[in-house]
């Protein structure tokens, strides 16, 4: 088994075919991922970037609409109420910004219902676009 990373069709077979990586083909066959990388090197089999999968990382003011909302909601999900705070009915709660300038101080956001949350904006926003994005 462990001088399997010297054959390039093995190696191209379980980091192109299997996407596994470096360090996992190192752990096949009990060498560091360093040594499998230098073999890479050696047939020049282009590697992937070690990066690829995760997602940017964008400063705050930069991040669309969409993203923030994301972000947000997943710094509230465990504070989410069971029910609407301003109706108090047990409906599906979406995220609202309280001052629509969507700062990233969570204080500035709360969950609302559909119909709450369309009130809200309605009465807190002055005949300004809105939209609302309802996460399931
Ligand atoms: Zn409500």
């Amino acid at each position: 088994m462990k001088n399997l990373y010297r054959d390039r069709r093995w190696l191209q077979k379980q980091y192109c075919q299997e996407k596994k990586t470096l360090k996992e083909i190192g752990e096949i066959c009990d060498v560091k991922e360093s040594c499998i990388s230098k073999w890479m090197n050696r047939f020049s089999i282009p590697t992937r970037k070690k990066n690829k999968f995760q997602p940017k990382i964008i400063d705050w003011e930069y991040a669309s609409y969409i993203i923030k909302h994301y972000r947000v909601k997943k710094r509230l999900e465990l504070s989410k109420p069971l029910k609407c705070p301003i109706c108090n009915k047990d409906k599906k709660l979406e995220l609202s910004n309280k001052d629509h300038k969507y700062r990233e101080d969570i204080d500035d956001w709360q969950y609302l219902c559909h119909k709450c949350h369309y009130i809200y904006d309605k009465t807190t926003i002055n005949n300004s676009i809105k939209c609302i994005i309802r996460f399931k």
